[in-house]
């Protein structure tokens, strides 16, 4: 086989992913009669594909990763010095970068402690949950050991993480699940079944939280797990009053709250991570995908010193915490997450993901004001979501096929948003915008017109 040519070569490319990739999320029946699609190139917003199309990346890599945007030599710089020095090394050592990564990290979570590295989002969590589990089995018997989880969230694709995923659709054919994960319900205001609004329906919501402790038994509850805006379950921002109550009920029960911030983090929102929009004070924090923006693969499971020093007893030969994560030793994630923070700060991302998203909340706010579909949105600051009902007043949500077909549009039109389209209807009929944090006023007008255009082709 000749593969000198290979890069010069889209139709060879083409071919070999059709032969030989096995796409992530995909029905490979399609590629039966469309080519898949291959991304080439990538500067700030936009992407190029292999046949030469430009376009406005909504979603940040299709997975809400790319924070800093494409094309970030200095990452690159950055990746290469420091694995060109020491690539790796694992075990229980540790290294320059992972070092000085560690220090900016906690300095912008005060409160938290101690970095734990590993690959993914679900890696990340994985390690949360096994350090609440032995944290149970070192301080209370075994018997704190229950791991509550809610309904519309997600925390990963391992089987552990999936045990704590709160969306049936994507659960339904990998039973049977671990044991010790119990559900608690979503914070949707705006299909609230109790006919609560505002700060009554967020109290109510956490106090749904409280039942379900209570009906397990406060003693065998070990942690809750929520991220702090829902994501892929369909962008719902718990309202007022939640939080204060979670965190309320948390310490009433001596149980350690969990934060998933593998979608929220690093600037996200608008504040650094996402819990810190609410004053939330969480034992456990998760993140991946934006900590080095899709440059390397990293994740970090962070902690506050009391979870931390709960693993510290000599005494005790089995009390440390007895896991690994082979590519936690890698250096190119620590120094593109170094440079990715760098990039964050010295362009004031922060600032711009609040300022943008609110403009593009004010665009989506015109877009239901011309389009009856629209039934709700919702959003904090470059991350948002617009829900797409038949009917207004009954709620009934879009067949979910309309919303590939807006998504498609969008795509022919040059732009690309997501869409909660493989999932069950009644809260995944939504359109998802979450763009890397450097988007101008101009790229959220495209975006905005574009998903307009495509909900009138479409809808009508
Ligand atoms: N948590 C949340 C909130 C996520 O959205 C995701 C991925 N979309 C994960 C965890 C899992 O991350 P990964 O795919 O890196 O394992």
């Amino acid at each position: 086989m000749d593969t000198t040519n290979f890069f010069n070569d889209p139709g060879h490319v083409i071919e070999a992913d059709r032969a030989h990739i096995w796409h992530h999320l995909s029905q490979h029946k399609t590629y039966e009669t469309a080519d898949p699609r291959i991304m080439v190139e990538g500067k700030g917003l936009r992407v190029w594909d292999i046949k030469g199309k430009e376009h406005l990346d909504a979603v940040s890599g299709g997975v809400w990763t790319v924070n800093v945007g494409y094309g970030r030599e200095r990452i690159g710089t950055a990746i290469a010095e420091a694995v060109t020095k020491m690539c790796f090394f694992g075990g229980t050592a540790g290294t320059i970068p992972g070092a000085q990564f560690a220090e900016m990290l906690v300095d912008k979570m005060p409160g938290l402690d101690r970095v734990y590295y590993a690959n993914s989002g679900s890696e990340a969590n994985e390690k949360a949950f096994k350090m609440v589990r032995q944290i149970s089995h070192k301080h209370h018997g075994g018997k704190k050991y229950k791991i509550l989880y809610r309904d519309r969230d997600y925390h990963g694709t391992t089987l552990g993480a999936l045990s704590a995923g709160g969306q049936d659709e994507r659960n339904a054919q990998y039973g049977p699940f671990a044991p010790g994960f119990v559900r608690v319900p979503h914070c949707l205001e705006y299909r609230a079944e109790n006919g609560l609004t505002g700060e009554a329906y967020g109290h109510a919501a956490a106090q749904a939280i409280e039942d379900v402790i209570l009906r397990e038994g406060p003693d065998t509850v070990g942690a809750l797990c929520l991220e702090p805006i829902t994501a892929g379950g369909g962008i719902i921002v718990p309202p007022k009053g939640y939080w204060e109550r979670v965190q309320e009920i948390c310490e009433k029960y001596d149980i350690l709250l969990h934060i998933d911030e593998v979608v929220c983090g690093m600037g996200r929102t608008g504040t650094w991570f996402g819990y810190q929009q609410f004053g939330i004070k969480p034992d456990i924090v998760t993140m991946a995908k934006g900590v080095a923006s899709g440059y390397a693969a990293i994740s970090c499971c962070v902690t506050t010193n009391a979870v931390f020093e709960q693993f510290k007893d000599d005494t005790d030969k089995l009390s440390y915490f007895r896991d690994i994560s082979t590519f936690g030793g890698c250096t190119g994630g620590p120094a593109a997450a170094i440079e990715n923070m760098n990039i964050l700060v010295e362009e004031d991302l922060l600032t711009n993901s609040t300022a943008m998203g609110e403009h593009l909340m004010g665009n989506l706010a015109g877009l239901m004001d011309e389009h009856k579909w629209i039934g709700d949105i919702r959003g904090m600051g470059l991350f948002a979501g617009a829900e797409l009902v038949t009917d207004r007043d009954t709620k009934e949500p879009v067949d979910e096929k309309y919303i590939a077909a807006i998504v498609a549009d969008c795509m022919n039109q040059g732009v690309i948003v997501g869409g909660t389209n493989r999932s069950v209807p009644g809260y995944n009929n939504t359109i998802l915008f979450a763009p890397s944090l450097v988007a101008t006023k101009d790229d959220m007008n495209q975006v905005t017109e574009a998903v307009g255009n495509a909900i009138k082709r479409v809808l009508g």
